[in-house]
């Protein structure tokens, strides 16, 4: 009896799970149905570019990397836009993403992780929105709160998300193709088809990139670095890298990681649009490298080799962080002589231009030098390890 009265532990969220679960059919079938009628031409195929450019980006650098992550600062016209067309990618409002976001940075892996991956991977790709267990808390937003654009945004919510989502498609399919169908040719595909390849984007950066990768700064969490995921997420599938650097405004920090939606940030940053963008230290981030590798070592091996090896260890990571941050130093030192090289001779600047380089050259020979000893050491700790073992 007490059973029966008991009040389940869960339960699914209808409108939620009838949205997630109808759109993509919807969609296929929206897709198929116009398809067979009307065609399909580069206009169509343009509405659905340029409407998952909007949506998918202002989420990325929008409600994930300024608004959660606050890696650096852009003028309203940005946020604005951000606002706009992130509600168009039907995610909820940024305060109440950035809140389960922030949730899911402060408690990752763990039953407060509102999409941990430790329920498997359908709770953390869809599951979580589709099945409502306690009412979640509003918090560790009060940054956002303080935003007019973002309370206005998460006021009007849904009417700002159907209105740029699903009718703005629709308007610039009216005005481009013409006639209803048209309109209907434009709310299909940068409306409906656009909303799941969205959707399905956003929920493989929870479940896929706390799923597939390599873990190459650090193992304290599920989250890994897929290079391939980055492709279908604007650069987002560095994830490893994320949780580790979260200020940091690049997911991919090599220049050929691919990661547009760091491009967009910094070509805003040309006209002033963002500012103060955050970049976490190279040596920071080799320093981490380096523990990190050691790290997936690590449990294999014997303690007397690890005791043997730790100094040689430690004293790498020392010198790669001095010479790292002798680079930045020598480099800055070149801007800034580059800046003044009009009040020297001709003569003396190329003279001045050379040595520079030369240093920094020879600072980099040395990088590399470290580097290699780091894996070389690695290599041997490995052979030691399997000597004694066997
Ligand atoms: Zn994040
Ligand atoms: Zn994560």
């Amino acid at each position: 009896m007490s059973d029966m009265s008991e009040k389940p532990e869960w339960k699914l969220d209808i409108l939620n799970a009838s949205f997630l679960c109808g759109t993509p059919i919807l969609a296929v079938i929206g897709a198929y149905w116009y398809t067979v009628n009307f065609g399909i031409s580069l206009i169509e195929i343009g509405i659905l570019f340029l409407m998952y450019i909007a949506s998918g980006l202002s989420i990325t650098a929008g409600y994930h990397r300024l608004f959660s992550h606050r890696s650096h600062s852009a003028s309203w016209p940005l946020r604005l836009f951000y606002a706009v067309f992130g509600a168009a990618a039907f995610q909820n409002s940024a305060i109440k993403w950035c809140s389960d976001h922030r949730r899911h940075h402060l408690k990752t892996d763990t039953e407060e992780d509102p999409y941990t991956i430790m329920r498997g991977f359908f709770w953390a790709h869809m599951g979580w929105v589709m099945i409502s267990e306690k009412e979640q808390q509003i918090e560790h937003v009060k940054d956002l709160q303080a935003d007019p654009i973002l309370v206005w945004q998460d006021k009007h919510i849904f009417k700002i998300g159907a209105f740029a989502g699903i009718i703005f498609p629709g308007l610039i399919g009216l005005l481009l193709i013409g006639g209803f169908s048209g309109f209907l040719g434009g709310l299909i595909w940068g409306g409906l088809v656009r909303l799941v390849i969205v959707h399905h984007g956003t929920f493989l950066i929870n479940s896929g990139a706390h799923y597939w990768g390599k873990q190459n700064y650090s193992t304290k969490n599920t989250s890994r670095d897929s290079p391939i995921l980055s492709l279908l997420t604007f650069g987002e599938g560095y994830h490893n890298f994320h949780h580790t650097f979260q200020s940091d405004y690049r997911n991919g920090h090599r220049w050929y990681h691919w990661d547009p939606t760091k491009w967009w940030i910094k070509i805003f940053s040309f006209i002033k649009i963002t500012k103060n963008l955050n970049k976490v230290p190279n040596w920071s981030i080799e320093n981490a490298k380096m523990k990190t590798s050691y790290e997936h070592k690590e449990n294999s091996l014997n303690q007397n080799v690890k005791e043997q090896y730790n100094e040689r260890l430690k004293n790498c990571t020392r010198q790669i962080r001095n010479l790292l941050k002798e680079l930045k130093k020598k480099r800055i030192e070149y801007k800034d002589a580059k800046k003044n090289r009009k009040i020297l001779l001709k003569e003396t600047w190329r003279q001045k231009r050379i040595d520079m380089k030369m240093k920094i050259r020879e600072v980099k020979s040395n990088i590399a030098i470290v580097r290699l000893e780091f894996r070389i050491l690695i290599k041997e700790m490995k052979k030691q390890n399997n000597a004694i073992s066997a």
